[in-house]
C-alpha cells in the first residue's frame, strides 16, 4: 500500500518534470538571494547555455551590467509582496540581449526554505518588432509631417482617419475638424462646374471597390472658407489580405515608406501577388494631393509665352520671306536699286530675329539659374563710364548726350551683367527720347547695405498704368514700339531678371511728356549667400 503511494508520487513527479521540460517557456526556481536552484532546458537555451552552466549561479550573472541593480530591487520586492511580474533582460552567449516576460511567485513551505517559482516567455522577437514598428511609425509620421503634399486617409465610410499638416493647411481646416468627418461631403462635394458631386461617383470612394489606385488631375477640393483650388491626387486603397492590412503599393510610389513596414518587420511575408490583392478587400483609402494652382498659372504663362514668341518670330520671318520671294521671283531683275532695298529689309529682319532669339535664350538662362553671377566690388563710376562708351555710337547718331554722376558709390555686383542692364536702359532712353536731349546716370547710397542706380531721360515718358507692365515679357507701351524702335520687348524683363538675381529691385517713374527714370538697387556689401 505504501509502495503504491510512493509510486504514484514518483509518477506525478515525473509528469511534472516532463511538463516543465516540455514547456516552451522558461521555468525556474531561485532562492531569495537570486541563486538559481533549477531551470528547464529550454530556459537555459534561451540564453544559449545548458542547465549545468546556470544552475547554482545568481541569475544576475546572466544579466547585462546595467540591468543588475534592477535585480536586487526585484529580490526585495518579491520577498515583500510574494509575487512580481515584469520584464527580465538576459545576456545570450552570442552577445545579444533576450527579453523575458515573467511572472514569479514566492513559495513558502514548512519542509524547506522559501524559494521563488518563476515562469517566463522569451519575447525578444516581439520587442524587436515593436521597436522597429515604433521607429517606422516615427519615421512615417515625420514623413507625413514634412511632405509638402496633402495626405489623408479615410475608412470604408469615407470618414477621415488620418491627416497630415500640409493637408489641413491647404484645406484651411484644423486637423481635429477633419478627423472623424466625411471627407467627400467636406471637401469634394461639388465639381468645378458647380454641379453636385455624388459620393458614389467619386473616384476616391470607388477605389474601395475597384481596389485600384487612381490618379486624377482635373478636379477641385473645397476649403473651409468656401473657396476651392485645383488639385491633382492619387487615391490608393489599403487592402486587407490574409497577411493582414496592406495598402496597395506600386513600386514607383514613394510614399510606400509610410506603409511598407509590414514587409520590413517580417521578411517572411511574401510580396502580395496580383491574385492575392484581388482576394483581399479594401479597408480604407489613402489620398495624396497637390494644389495645382501655381502649376496651372505657370502652364498658362508658358502657353502665352510660346504663342507670343511665335507671333513675334512670324512677323520678321514673313517680311523676310516676302523680300526674298521678290528677289528670287525675278520680277526685280531689272531694278538693282529695288533688289538692294529688299536685301536691306531681309537683313534687318534677320538681325531682329537673331536679337529676339538671343534675348529669349538669355532670359531662359537667367530664369533657370544657368547664368551664374561673378560678384565683385565695383565702382559705379567705372560701370557708368564703360556703359557710356558702349552706347556712345547710338547716342551720337541720335544726337543725345550721356552724362553721369556716381558720387563715389561702390556696389557688389557682377560688372558684365550690370553693364548689360545699363546698356539696355540707356538704349531704351535713347530710343524713346527726342534729339538733343540728355540721358543722365546717377548713383546714390540708400544705406549701409544698398545703393540705388538711376537712368533718367528727357523722352516721351511712360503712362502711369504701364509703369509695372513694361517689365513683363513682350509688353510695350505701344504695341508697335518694338517694331518701330527695333526692340524685342524682352529688354526690361532681362534687366529685371538680372537685378533680381543680385537681390535688388527695379522700377520706373515717369512724367509723360517730360521723361522717365529707371531705378534699380544693388547691394553694397558682399553677401555670403549672394553671388
Ligand atoms: P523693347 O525691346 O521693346 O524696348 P523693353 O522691355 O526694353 O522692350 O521695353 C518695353 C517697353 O517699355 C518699350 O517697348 C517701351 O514701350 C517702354 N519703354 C522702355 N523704356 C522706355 C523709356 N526710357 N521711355 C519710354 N518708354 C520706355
Amino acid at each position: 500500500m505504501q509502495r503504491g503511494a510512493e509510486e504514484t508520487l514518483r509518477e506525478s513527479e515525473a509528469r511534472y518534470r516532463q511538463l516543465v521540460e516540455g514547456s516552451l517557456g522558461m521555468v525556474c526556481t531561485h532562492d531569495l538571494q537570486g541563486k538559481l536552484l533549477s531551470l528547464n532546458t529550454h530556459g537555459a537555451q534561451t540564453i544559449g547555455r545548458t542547465r549545468e552552466d546556470v544552475v547554482g549561479h545568481r541569475l544576475s550573472e546572466f544579466m547585462p551590467e546595467d540591468q543588475r541593480p534592477e535585480f536586487d530591487n526585484y529580490l526585495s520586492q518579491i520577498a515583500l509582496s510574494g509575487e512580481v511580474q515584469g520584464l527580465l533582460h538576459l545576456s545570450h552567449v552570442d552577445g545579444s540581449v533576450r527579453v523575458v516576460a515573467f511572472r514569479n511567485k514566492l513559495i513558502q513551505s514548512q519542509a524547506c526554505d522559501p524559494y521563488v517559482l518563476g515562469f517566463g516567455i522569451d519575447i525578444s522577437e516581439q520587442v524587436r518588432a515593436e521597436d522597429k514598428l515604433r521607429a517606422l511609425i516615427r519615421q512615417s509620421n515625420s514623413v507625413l509631417e514634412s511632405v509638402g503634399d496633402g495626405i489623408y486617409g479615410i475608412d470604408l465610410d469615407g470618414i477621415c482617419t488620418v491627416v497630415n499638416p500640409a493637408a489641413s493647411q491647404m484645406l484651411g481646416f484644423k486637423p481635429e475638424e477633419l478627423l472623424g468627418r466625411n471627407m467627400h461631403s467636406l471637401i469634394h462635394h461639388t465639381r468645378a462646374d458647380g454641379s453636385p458631386y455624388p459620393e458614389n461617383e467619386c473616384p476616391i470612394k470607388n477605389t474601395l471597390s475597384d481596389l485600384d489606385t487612381v490618379r486624377v488631375s482635373n478636379e477641385i477640393f473645397w476649403r473651409k472658407d468656401g473657396t476651392s483650388f485645383p488639385v491633382e491626387y492619387v487615391a490608393r486603397p489599403q487592402i486587407e489580405t490574409e497577411h493582414g492590412l496592406r495598402p496597395r503599393i506600386e513600386p514607383r510610389i514613394q510614399s510606400g515608406i509610410l506603409f511598407d513596414f509590414e514587409q520590413d518587420i517580417n521578411p517572411n511575408i511574401p510580396p502580395v501577388s496580383e491574385d492575392a490583392k484581388h482576394a483581399g478587400k479594401a479597408v480604407g483609402v489613402v489620398v495624396a494631393f497637390t494644389d495645382t494652382t501655381e502649376r496651372r498659372a505657370l502652364d498658362r504663362m508658358k502657353d502665352e509665352f510660346i504663342s507670343t514668341v511665335s507671333h513675334e518670330l512670324r512677323t520678321p520671318l514673313t517680311s523676310l520671306r516676302a523680300a526674298l520671294g521678290l528677289i528670287t521671283g525675278g520680277s526685280l531683275d531689272a531694278r538693282p536699286q529695288k533688289i538692294r532695298q529688299m536685301l536691306e529689309i531681309a537683313a534687318g529682319n534677320t538681325d531682329r530675329l537673331v536679337r529676339l532669339v538671343n534675348d529669349i535664350i538669355e532670359l531662359e538662362r537667367i530664369d533657370s539659374g544657368k547664368a551664374e553671377l561673378h560678384g565683385t566690388m565695383c565702382s559705379a563710376d567705372d560701370l557708368f563710364r564703360r556703359a557710356a562708351i558702349l552706347m556712345q555710337a547710338d547716342a551720337a547718331s541720335a544726337h543725345i548726350r550721356i552724362t553721369f554722376n556716381s558720387q563715389g558709390v561702390n556696389v557688389w555686383a557682377d560688372p558684365d551683367r550690370i553693364l548689360q542692364v545699363l546698356s539696355n536702359l540707356i538704349s531704351n532712353a535713347i530710343k524713346f527720347s527726342p534729339t538733343h536731349t540728355e540721358v543722365h546716370l546717377r548713383a546714390r547710397r540708400i544705406d549701409a547695405n544698398e545703393a540705388e542706380i538711376l537712368v533718367r531721360d528727357q523722352g516721351r515718358g511712360i503712362p502711369e498704368d504701364k509703369l509695372d507692365s513694361i517689365f513683363e515679357r513682350f509688353l510695350q507701351v505701344d504695341a508697335s514700339d518694338s517694331r518701330t524702335m527695333g526692340g524685342t520687348g524682352l529688354g526690361l524683363s532681362i534687366c529685371r531678371a538680372i537685378v533680381t538675381q543680385h537681390r535688388g529691385r527695379i522700377w520706373a517713374t515717369s512724367t509723360p511728356g517730360t521723361g522717365s527714370t529707371f531705378h534699380f538697387t544693388l547691394p553694397t556689401l558682399p553677401a555670403s549667400n549672394l553671388l
